[in-house]
């Protein structure tokens, strides 16, 4: 234990890394996945079921929470740690991104961003000196800066702006932020698909200082092609000793592919939200469970899998209380996704300590072309 944030690199293989960030809450090992709690809670997920799957870290979302049931509420209450019973570490977003996403009646000035809730239509601002409050009541053990992303496709220009924008709030929050032992900041790079602008958001970002770095303003519907093309210079224009995070991703082969380009930390409601949805996420690829094919299929989801899912019920259960509308659907789905998630980051970090990561990932490949089991 540790009563500082710090980030120790263990080895490298190619652009990806393995390392620790280590935290008063805990270690973080890396390449990290962090599982996403939107309003305090994975859903369908007990606290130490998630951390059974193998997570070290959760997100939690600055604009629900502050919305509903607020910072102050959680912070009287001892924390969000406290709160929602997980007492690992917890990284929260700044709101920024959510608030241009869901809140109605947005007006963006210099200052920050004006909005109704979009719940019960109460007016509220967010601005980095309030995100930073709010993320402090909290008790958030990275915090993000409050950033600006502009809606895709925008022109150069306004991607420019936007950025510069951000680069004035991250600097206003490092400032709110202040000294806080223990606490980490992360500073988000924006600049579209544009790598002089990327250039400049980063050299702006280290000129200011923070204890990681964010890739921000990707994964918002650019496309997995596009996405991979600025992750080839991206991350290698941040802090080569501070983790690098890249914000809501995302598939697991976006996953892949970005631990190959660099990156240290994703966060996405994928697993959770598909297990909710009937979909899971195995090594052969995705599985539609409400399809017909499952219905008389005794055998596991996938054999090899350790998860409750497949170590106890068959394909032809998950299949019956999804099709019924049970619960236990969303549990062991989710269970199961956030499970197949952290056995593929384990994987990674082995491959790259053993500096076998090409192997692993042409691995990774064969088996989802693969495809799954043959039906009965
Ligand atoms: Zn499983």
């Amino acid at each position: 234990m540790t009563d500082r944030f710090s980030f120790t690199l263990h080895a490298t293989d190619g652009k990806a890394r393995t390392g620790t960030i280590h935290t008063p809450r805990g270690e973080i090992r890396t390449p990290a996945f962090m599982p996403v709690g939107t309003a305090a809670t994975v859903k369908a997920m007990l606290p130490e079921s998630v951390r059974a799957t193998g997570a070290d870290i959760l997100l939690g979302n600055t604009y629900h929470l502050m919305l509903r049931p607020t910072a102050e509420r959680i912070a009287r209450l001892g924390g969000l740690h406290r709160f929602m019973n997980w007492d690992r570490p917890i990284l929260t977003d700044s709101g920024g991104f959510q608030v241009m996403s869901l809140a109605a009646l947005r007006k963006l000035t210099e200052e920050g961003v004006r909005f109704s809730s979009h719940i019960d239509g109460s007016k509220h601002m967010l601005s980095p000196e309030r995100s930073m409050e709010i993320q402090k009541l909290l008790g958030s053990d990275i915090v993000m800066c409050f950033d600006e992303c502009p809606a895709l496709p925008a022109t150069e220009e306004v991607v420019a702006q936007s950025m510069r924008l951000s680069m004035r709030w991250a600097q206003r929050s490092r400032d709110a932020f202040g000294d806080r032992p223990g606490h980490a900041l992360f500073g988000i790079q924006q600049g579209g698909v544009t790598e002089d602008l990327r250039g400049e958001s980063a050299e702006a970002l280290k000129a200011i200082g923070f204890d990681g770095y964010a890739v921000g303003g990707l994964a918002v519907g650019e496309g997995q092609e596009t996405m991979f093309s600025v992750l080839d210079y991206a991350p290698g224009m941040l802090p080569a000793d501070k983790p690098r995070y890249l914000m809501g991703v995302g598939k697991p082969d976006d996953i892949v592919g970005a631990v190959q380009r660099g990156i240290d930390m994703m966060d996405c409601v994928l697993p959770s939200r598909s297990g909710r949805t009937g979909q899971a996420w195995t090594r052969r690829g995705q599985v539609n469970i409400k399809n017909a094919r499952h219905m008389d299929d005794p055998r596991p989801l996938d054999e090899a899998c350790t998860c409750p899912a497949c170590r106890s019920y068959s394909r032809a259960y998950l299949h019956h209380v999804f099709r019924a509308g049970e619960i236990i659907a969303s549990m062991l789905l989710t269970w199961h996704n956030l499970h197949y998630y952290h056995e593929l980051m384990e994987g990674l970090r082995g491959a790259i300590r053993a500096g076998t990561l090409d192997a692993f990932v042409a691995d990774f490949h064969a088996q989802r072309a693969a495809g799954d089991i043959a039906p009965l």
